[in-house]
């Protein structure tokens, strides 16, 4: 039976995985760089995960295939790639993807990515750290001036974790209460056994070892059951100083729409975590415990993927791994010599945590690679890459200096008195008129459509900031929307305008009240950035490696020659490989990549 296996990484860059590749950090890539085929994939705008997972995994453009961050598009009214497999017969495995694109029966859907505010609903307790030092950790450190990301209201691009819960120590004991473990408190001890922790929870027990996580240990929490395991960071029994991370508990049962097949991955495989508690930052004391979970999330999903195309009858098997992401935005500001925060001094140390995250991705591919049959091919992809933020953007307050939006006196949009808007579920890039009849708190006539839409484009195009005798443009694309299609947008979802910022450009709020103006604090992004924003070290293009059944050896396409795959061709090819034709899909067969010496590797 012929399976392929998608291994979706957040995020991925082409010139880091050569260069690592290339320095011998990634000897499992490596190999699939050289006996397999590679390209860079054009992303849609915007450049983040989303709505560039939805158009890969349907083969579909946005403009067929995106409603809007957790708003799946109906399968067999867009006759979408996995329309295709099941009016063929063939069922397709995701897991733990996002969840904008429905995988219901007779695909098997696993713990779909949360992505929405508030608390999974997998999730019965969320990661978390405990310490005696708890005050110190939770100290108010000088609050932002400049909050990043996409809708306004989201601080999602510093990846910020949970606050610190105390550790108290009583009778020789140290004590704490598990993380929502609310209406039925759960207590977790641990008293001292020589230099490790004995930790008591419930009638089990675990040994903790300074630097290591536990074994896992059934738990309850709230009445629902889970598994937990606990990480010993700290343990200076002198100074009463101690901390323990405590792993995110997801439900034992619940997690798809398959029980019998959910019960079996997790008896085999063990208990399922969608996040780390630990920042992927060089800055972070237990760093390494983050980089460990990530890589046992990783090697569990590794392990899904051959076990679910061997033995399930899946043919196509799809994830998104997210710890690179992570380490691009947290790192790359540090790393790439065109950031503003670049240091030659410490560049080297945001560098290794990088190449460490590209290396449990290395591991993890050696891992599928390990057990891959003959009948099988392997592609690792990322939706999207990053690009370090020079200059921060907000777009409301910009459009509002012309006239074009109304805010309120704390910065907030007032819909029903502004001319345009943006959709917080659309990514930021799509400029909406706000049309009586069309919208539900229209004011704009039809008469005036046309003229606003000019207005607004020759306000975009005159947005600019002047920074070290330097004049750059903010914008880098702005098209209306019938010129949107040669880019991927139609349809009744689709703005009146669509946008990208340009590179190093960011989206955000600054509490000064600046439109434009550079950015406070390192980082990297990759939404609001045009597709194709590149330096000489990072690049906001996705990838595609390809290797294994049909698959060509040693071929890379290159961009600068050919053009780049686009973000739907994968669609189309996996459709060919899965031997099914690809008649609703936008993409184009990546016959570049396919062996055309008939059927051997
Ligand atoms: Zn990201």
């Amino acid at each position: 039976m012929r399976k392929v296996i998608i291994f979706g990484v957040d995020g991925l860059v082409m010139p880091l995985l050569k260069q690592f590749a290339s320095e011998g950090s990634l000897p499992h890539i490596n190999t699939m760089l050289k006996k397999g085929s590679s390209a860079e994939l054009l992303p849609f705008i915007s450049a983040w995960g989303d709505v560039n997972w939805v158009s890969f995994l349907t083969g579909q453009c946005p403009g067929t295939s995106w409603i809007g961050q957790c708003m799946p598009p109906d399968n067999t009214t867009s006759q979408n790639l996995l329309y295709l497999l099941e009016q063929a017969g063939l069922r397709a495995a995701l897991v733990h993807f996002p969840e904008s694109i429905s995988a219901r029966a007779p695909h098997f859907e696993l713990v779909p990515y949360w992505g929405r505010k508030g608390q999974s609903p997998y999730e019965i307790s969320a990661p978390a750290m405990y310490s005696t030092l708890y005050g110190a950790r939770n100290a108010k450190s000088t609050p932002k001036r400049q909050k990043l990301g996409w809708p306004p209201a989201a601080a999602l691009a510093y990846h910020e974790k949970g606050s610190c819960k105390p550790i108290v120590i009583e009778a020789g004991e140290y004590r704490f209460q598990l993380a929502n473990s609310i209406t039925e408190p759960t207590t977790v001890t641990a008293v001292p056994a020589g230099d490790e922790l004995l930790l008591r929870l419930g009638n089990e027990t675990a040994m903790l070892h300074i630097g290591k996580w536990s074994e896992w240990v059934p738990v309850s929490v709230n009445g629902a059951q889970g598994y937990v395991r606990f990480f010993l960071g700290k343990y200076i029994p002198e100074e009463g100083s101690i901390e323990i991370l405590q792993s995110q508990v997801l439900r034992s049962e619940g997690l798809s729409n398959n029980p019998a097949l959910e019960a079996e991955l997790v008896s085999l495989l063990g208990p399922f975590i969608s996040k780390w508690i630990v920042k992927i930052s060089p800055q972070e004391e237990y760093l390494t415990s983050a980089i460990k979970e990530a890589e046992y999330q990783s090697l569990w999903l590794a392990d899904s993927a051959t076990h679910l195309t061997r033995n399930c009858g899946i043919s196509l098997w799809a994830t998104v791994h997210r710890l690179v992401d992570e380490a691009h935005h947290n790192c790359l500001g540090q790393y790439d010599p065109a950031s503003p925060f670049y240091k030659e001094d410490t560049a080297a140390q945001f560098g290794e945590v990088i190449r460490e995250c590209y290396k449990v991705l290395d591991r993890t591919i050696g891992r599928i690679m390990e057990t891959m049959d003959d009948e099988t091919t392997l592609m690792l992809v990322s939706d999207h890459g990053g690009v370090p933020n020079s200059y921060m953007c907000d777009i409301y307050r910009y459009l509002a200096k012309h006239d074009l939006v109304k805010l309120d006196g704390e910065g907030n949009v007032i819909i029903e008195e502004s001319r345009v808007f943006l959709k917080d579920e659309r990514g930021g890039l799509e400029i909406y008129i706000n049309l009586l009849g069309r919208e539900p708190k229209g004011i704009v006539l039809q008469t005036e459509y046309e003229l606003l839409r000019e207005k607004v484009l020759r306000a975009l195009g005159n947005w600019h900031i002047e920074d070290n005798g330097q004049c750059r443009n903010a914008v880098s694309i702005a098209l209306k929307k019938e010129d949107a299609v040669g880019i991927g947008y139609w349809g009744e979802y689709a703005g009146d305008i669509v946008f990208a910022y340009n590179t190093g450009f960011v989206w955000g709020v600054s509490a000064t009240g600046e439109d434009i103006c550079p950015v406070e604090a390192p980082g990297a992004n990759h939404g609001p950035q045009k597709p194709t924003a590149e330096t000489a070290v990072s690049s906001n293009y996705g990838v595609l490696l390809a290797y294994g059944k049909a698959i060509r050896a040693g071929y890379y396409r290159d961009k600068a020659v050919c053009g780049p795959h686009r973000m739907v061709d994968p669609g189309a090819t996996i459709a060919k490989l899965l031997g099914l034709t690809p008649t609703a899909l936008d993409g184009t067969i990546m016959d570049d990549f396919i062996n055309n010496e008939g059927d051997k590797k």
